[in-house]
This record gives structure tokens, C-alpha cells and sequence, in this order.
């Protein structure tokens, strides 16, 4: 870059700076710094575009237009070259503006005597704030230089109105203060429920203050000792993995590694430095490249990566700032924790202090879902955005139910939310009411409901929630907690504790279901190109045998005499049970060699979670002492549908026709054998689905704490024989899911 660009540019942000350090009100600033703007980089208009609200931008001062166009003048994103800017996040560059594309003549601002066009987008990490513009008359091109010091100018004002540095004393500034307003965000329910608190971020942002510098060589220096910290950092990181390392965990630092390598990425940061920025807003210049272009990748891999490179800027903020990821907000009370996704083993780390969780990202069959659900933690997901709005410590709302979040409610709103939640408690106490009471239907079936859990802290909640028994007990959630394989004596305490806790009521341990997304930090991962399809659960355990037996002793031990169900997870075919099952006899054999007590009574089950075991021979049903429907992994082979990919898993309703008939094939087949059959998936824990489940034949259901409740409320309301004869109805009718028939059924007989 020219020697001269540089110390113009230079020149342009000290003054920019002197500008933003004067004692003056945010109009007189923004009137101040476009003026700046065109005196330096010789042109006949400087304006700046703000956004009023996430569709309209506003004129918020000039120099060169008509001052009273000055507020007048709104656009919609998308319209106009301004709009288009900000649309696009790219800078718009012609000598003949009329005549470019999207032009749009705006009389009020008398701009069409100007012919060159220079916007610039104002962003901060990714997200829009606004455009700056730059006019002539004559048809003159700017130069890629005086585009990119634009550019260097548009970040320093994105980060000052980031700082609210453009809003008046008075509040009626030139636009409102960032991170003040209330916000609403549409996601999807990940966990019903409502809950009230605060803010509390998983990766705090970095504050930057000071975005502007005049001693480059500095800032230069500063920059290169960040980056040696940073390069050192993960060099260490990836040398501490060692041998046998989680291979995601090995791609992920690789990938930091040449990223902190790049010398592409390095250089353009320190060209941003000569041009007068600070290193902090050098870095986070080019973190906003990287989010607008996440945003354009379609390719989800590629988007990954675009966000270890994000992530990869954070470490370098951290470090640069000396603002640690674990500086931010002390806990809140009530902490509503905001991240842009989770794994199941952070959010266990959490524990059930949280209240709430948002996520931008996340999916409903994900195991942190579950982890959530299981706590009866109100969740939502896919909230866009909600990372670039929220502040630690911001008062927040969520509600799990319609999957909306209220950021920083309005009085009214949060009013009308307190009704809620003390609507619900009142359902609670309803609830409560029927705790001890069968679900018999108002047609005298009953169905057995029991809970799901994972962690010795659910266990309390089988007491409480009026649960006949744990018909699914995740134990890999056992093994994702903790950094190490446990040993087998630390398991069999664990089960027996279970057990003790369970107070005689029988606990269904399913072996390891390890593979898919849960990926054990300390195992061997597989590099497979379709995880939730690959090498897991019970095929894991048959090629690993050590694994698995040493789970069987443990088992065996913890039952101590007591009498022990197991099942095993994902069967697709009836050897696999066989053989498994064998082992399970083989470690019972073992045992008693060696004079441990045996359980006083076996039962082995398997969970139904591939379509193909629908149709295994007669005699693994006979084989099988109980069967239970793992409804989330078999809806997704069901339908070809990924459980975790928000966009094809709502397509298939669980009340579709087909499923249903399915259902009913694995309910007949196991009737011919007298096999029990029961339903673990997370849709038995949904009332209306639960009293179709009932009345398709299911024995049992199996669902989190939170909803025995709900689930038994329901059916001890309905007629379970009614039910299914609308089903069947419904299912002659052509109709594609039964679900407008059954809720017609249950709206005509006041069932709720
Ligand atoms: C299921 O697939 O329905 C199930 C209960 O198992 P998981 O959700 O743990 O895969
Ligand atoms: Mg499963």
C-alpha cells in the first residue's frame, strides 16, 4: 500500500479520534465525523447509515447532502445501492451510481447530481449496524486503497456505536443505545417450559475500547506477541492430546494451528494496523470478515472451519485484552445460559444450576437436549442472532413452549410471562394431585410410566415425579462426565447407588450407547462419515469386548443380589442380541466362580431402534425378555431423517400414518410372544403422542421426570379404546398423520 494512503488513512483515524474523544452528544459527533470523512478523503458527500431497526436503515448525518433529509431519509435493506451494501455486507464501488445496479433516486437528499458511489458496510462481527458512504461528482473510481481505509474508518464506527459512543444524553440520539432495547427471538422448543433470569454467555465477548492507534510499531509488536502466545498455545494444546486423542478434537487444533499460521491472516491484520487501527480492532476487523462470509458459506464443513477461525480470533482477543473466557459475568441467580451450541458434556459441567438455555444453533434429538430435558431445563434453539444481542447480566425470558425468548422484556411482557410460569405451577400442583395414581384410561388400561435418566441426580425425581420405575438409563452419561474410562469398581458403586436410590423399583440400565454425537473425550474416535450410522453402541460393544464386559461385571456387581434389568442399545439384527446377550451369561458364569453374588433375578432386553429388528425371526422376540422402542433413532432410519438436522426432522410427524402402522406391526409381533413392549424415545414424554402410543398397545412408556405428569394426566382423561378407533379411522382415510383426527377427537371431548 502506498506510504501515502497510509499516513492519510492514518492522519483520518487521529482526527476520528480526537472527534470521538471530545465531550460532544452522538448527533454532533456523527455530523462531525462525516465532515471528516469527506475534508480527508477529498470527496463532495461523507453520509452514515444506521440502522433503525433490523429492516430499515436511516440517514443519520451527511455532509453534501440536503441536511433535512437527515432522519427523513429510511430505505429497506435490499434497496437502493445503500441497501445493497448492507444487504450484501461488500462494499459497493462505481463511478456512475444512476446507472448501477439497484439505484435509487432519492430526491429529498438531491443526490442525483452525484455520480461516484462508494459504500462501505458498518459491521461488528458479522452483523450489520449500518453503511457509510462517500460521493463525487465527477465519475471518478475509488481506489482499492481509499476502499479498504473506508473500510478501516467503517469498523472504528462500528465499534464506537458498538460503545454507544453516537447516542445523546437526552436518549433521543442519533440512534438508540445498542443492547438496550428489548428483543424477541424466534426459535424451536428444544425443552418446554418457561423460565425468568439473566444472561449468563458461555464464551463472554471481548470488549474492545480502544479501536484506534498512532503508533503503528506498537501495535505491530503487540499483534506479533499475541500471535507467538496464541501459536505456542496451540502447539502446547495440541501436544498435550497425546496418543490415542479424540481425532475431532486433533482435526479442530490442526485446523487452529495453520489458521494461526496463515500468514494471509496475519497480514492482512497488520496491514489494518498500519492504517491506524489498534491490534484489538485489527483482529476484530477481520473477525467480521470471517462471520459475512460464514454467513454466505452453504457448505457445512467449510462453515466449520470459518469457525475455528472465529473462534481462533477470540483466543487472540482474549489475549490481547487480557480478558480471560472465564472473566465474564460472575454467575447470575437464575443463569440463563447463551451459547451458540453445546455438547452434552459442557452442559453437564453446568450442572442443573442453569434455568434456562438458548442456543443459536442445537437440535432437538441432540444429547445436550436430552441432558436438558432431563432437568426439565426450558430450552430453546436455533435463536439467530441472540450471540451479538445478549449481555452478560441482561434480563431475559424463555419460553420453552412456543420457543420464543424475550431479551431485556418490556414491563408488560415480562408481566404477562410471570402469569405463565404461575400457570404452569398450577398445572404442577395438578399434577401432583394424581402422582400416586396409576394412568389408567377413563376405559380401564392401563399403562405403566416410567423415567428416563442418565446421572445419580435424576434419581430423586422418581420419587417426585410418581414414576413406576427408570425404564431407560443412559449410562453413557456416566462416562461422558469424566476425563478418564471410570474403572469398573467406581461403576459398580455408581449402579448400586442407583439401585439404593431406586428404593426397589426396577431400573432399566441400557449398556454403553457411545458413538453418534456422543463422543467420549478419551476414546479412539472414528473417523466416519456418518457417525449416527456407524460404529456405536452395541457394535462397539461386540468388537470391543473388554469395554462392554467390564460395563456387564460392573453391573452385576452394583446389583449385588438384587434383581437386574439390561438392555442393549441399537440392535439391527437378532445375532447381535444373541451374542451380547451370551456375554451377559458368560459374565454371570464368571462371577459366580468367583463367588459373587448374582442377581436375583435377569431380565435382558433390547432396544427396537432400527427399522430391520421389526422384522428379526420369531425367536429374537422369543429370546428377549422385554423389548423397548428407542423412538428417536427409529423415526430417523424410519424416515431417512437426521434427528439432529432441524430442517428434515419436523417434515415427518410422529402420528404419520406409517409410522403408526409400523408401530402396530411391532406391537402385533411382539404380542405373538408375549414379549413386553414399551416406547423410551423422547416422544412418549409428549401427552398426545403418549395416549396414541397407549392406545396402539404399547405396555409402557418411558419419558423425562418432567412429563409423567402431563403424559398421565392425559390419558387418565381419555378413552384409550375411543382413541384407537379414531386412529385406525384416520389411518383408512388416506390422510398422511392421524394427528387432526386425534386432536379433533381430544378438543370434542375436552381433553387437555
Ligand atoms: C432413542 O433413540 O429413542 C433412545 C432412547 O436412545 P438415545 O436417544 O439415547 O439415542
Ligand atoms: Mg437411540
Amino acid at each position: 500500500m502506498a506510504e501515502r494512503t497510509e499516513s492519510e488513512s492514518r492522519k483520518l483515524l487521529g482526527r476520528l479520534r480526537e472527534t470521538l474523544a471530545q465531550d460532544s452528544a452522538g448527533q454532533e459527533r456523527l455530523d462531525r465525523i462525516t465532515h471528516l470523512i469527506a475534508d480527508s478523503m477529498g470527496t463532495d458527500v461523507c453520509s452514515i447509515y444506521l440502522f433503525r431497526d433490523a429492516d430499515t436503515l436511516e440517514l443519520c448525518a451527511t455532509e453534501g447532502l440536503n441536511p433535512d433529509a437527515v432522519h427523513q431519509t429510511r430505505m429497506r435493506i435490499g434497496e437502493g445501492l445503500v441497501g445493497r451494501v448492507a444487504r450484501s455486507k461488500t462494499a459497493v464501488n462505481t463511478p456512475d451510481a444512476p446507472s448501477a445496479k439497484g439505484f435509487r433516486y432519492m430526491p429529498e437528499t438531491g443526490e442525483e447530481i452525484f455520480s461516484s458511489f462508494l459504500g462501505v458496510p458498518v459491521q461488528r462481527l458479522g452483523e450489520s449496524l449500518g453503511v457509510l458512504v462517500v460521493q463525487s461528482k465527477d465519475a471518478r473510481s475509488y481506489s482499492d486503497d481509499e476502499v479498504y481505509a473506508l473500510e478501516v474508518v467503517a469498523m472504528v464506527l462500528a465499534e464506537m456505536t458498538e460503545l454507544g459512543a453516537f447516542v445523546n444524553n437526552d436518549g433521543d440520539g442519533a440512534m438508540g443505545a445498542r443492547h438496550t432495547q428489548p428483543v424477541l427471538f424466534r426459535g424451536g422448543t428444544g425443552q418446554e417450559g418457561a423460565s425468568e433470569g439473566q444472561v449468563y454467555l458461555h464464551e463472554p465477548r471481548v470488549v474492545v475500547s480502544n479501536p484506534i492507534s498512532d503508533d503503528p510499531h506498537e501495535e505491530l509488536r503487540r499483534l506479533q506477541e499475541a500471535i507467538d502466545s496464541l501459536r505456542s498455545s496451540v502447539d502446547a494444546m495440541l501436544n498435550s492430546l497425546g496418543r490415542g486423542a479424540d481425532k475431532e478434537q486433533v482435526k479442530v487444533l490442526e485446523a487452529y494451528r495453520m489458521f494461526a499460521n496463515s500468514r494471509s491472516w496475519v497480514r492482512r491484520m497488520e496491514e489494518d494496523i498500519s492504517l491506524g487501527l489498534s491490534a484489538e480492532a485489527a483482529v476484530e476487523k477481520e473477525q467480521s470478515a470471517t462471520r459475512a462470509r460464514m454467513e454466505k458459506v452453504p457448505d457445512a464443513y467449510l462453515r466449520e472451519r470459518l469457525h475455528d477461525l472465529d473462534d481462533l480470533s477470540n483466543r487472540l482477543l482474549r489475549i490481547l485484552t487480557g480478558q480471560g473466557s472465564d472473566t465474564g459475568a460472575e454467575m447470575p441467580e437464575k443463569p440463563i445460559l447463551i451459547a451458540r451450541n453445546i455438547g452434552p458434556g459442557e452442559l453437564l459441567d453446568y450442572g442443573k444450576k442453569l434455568r434456562g438455555i438458548v442456543l443459536e444453533e442445537g437440535s432437538v434429538g441432540s444429547h445436550a437436549a436430552i441432558v436438558a430435558r432431563a432437568w426439565a431445563i426450558p430450552l430453546v434453539i436455533n435463536a439467530k442472532k441472540i450471540l451479538t444481542e445478549a449481555l452478560n447480566g441482561d434480563p431475559i425470558l424463555v419460553d420453552g413452549d412456543q420457543g420464543v425468548v424475550h431479551l431485556r422484556p418490556e414491563d408488560n411482557v415480562a408481566a404477562a410471562f410471570r402469569d405463565k410460569i404461575a400457570m404452569q405451577a398450577q398445572a404442577q400442583e395438578r399434577y401432583a394431585s394424581i402422582r400416586d395414581k396409576p394412568a389408567t384410561s377413563v376405559c380401564g388400561h392401563t399403562v405403566a410410566l416410567h423415567m428416563n435418566a442418565g446421572l445419580m441426580a435424576d434419581l430423586p425425581s422418581l420419587e417426585s415425579s410418581g414414576a413406576e420405575g427408570v425404564g431407560l438409563f443412559r449410562t453413557e452419561l456416566q462416562f461422558l462426565t469424566r476425563a478418564t474410562v471410570p474403572r469398573r469398581s467406581e461403576l459398580a458403586q455408581i449402579y448400586g447407588s442407583v439401585m439404593d436410590a431406586a428404593q426397589g423399583k426396577q431400573v432399566v440400565f441400557r449398556t454403553l450407547d457411545i458413538g453418534s454425537d456422543k463422543v467420549l473425550p478419551y476414546m479412539k474416535p472414528q473417523d466416519e462419515p456418518n457417525p449416527a450410522m456407524g460404529w456405536r453402541a452395541i457394535r462397539v460393544g461386540l468388537d470391543k469386548r473388554g469395554v462392554m464386559r467390564m460395563q456387564l461385571q460392573a453391573l452385576i456387581r452394583g446389583a449385588a443380589g438384587r434383581p437386574l434389568a439390561i438392555m442393549f442399545p441399537f440392535v439391527a439384527q437378532f445375532d447381535e442380541f444373541r451374542d451380547a446377550r451370551t456375554q451377559l451369561l458368560d459374565e454371570i458364569e464368571r462371577e459366580k466362580k468367583l463367588g459373587h453374588a448374582l442377581p436375583s433375578a435377569l431380565k435382558i432386553g433390547a432396544m427396537l431402534e432400527t427399522p430391520s429388528l421389526a422384522f428379526a425371526p420369531r425367536q429374537f422376540f422369543e429370546l428377549a425378555d422385554f423389548i423397548s422402542i428407542g423412538g428417536n433413532d427409529l423415526k430417523q432410519f424410519f424416515f431417512a431423517a437426521d434427528r439432529e438436522n432441524e430442517r428434515v426432522r419436523r417434515r415427518y410427524d410422529t402420528l404419520n400414518v406409517s409410522f403408526l402402522t409400523f408401530i402396530e406391526r411391532i406391537v402385533q409381533r411382539c404380542q405373538e410372544t408375549k414379549t413386553p413392549l414399551s416406547f423410551c424415545g423422547e416422544d412418549a414424554g409428549r401427552p398426545v403422542e403418549a395416549a396414541c402410543f397407549a392406545a396402539m398397545g404399547m405396555d409402557a412408556l418411558s419419558m423425562r421426570p418432567a412429563s409423567i405428569g402431563p403424559v398421565k394426566s392425559m390419558i387418565r382423561q381419555t378413552n384409550i379404546a375411543e382413541l384407537r378407533a379414531v386412529i385406525d379411522e384416520a389411518c383408512g382415510s388416506g390422510a398422511q398423520s392421524v394427528r387432526p383426527a386425534v386432536m379433533g377427537y381430544l378438543t370434542s371431548k375436552s381433553i387437555s
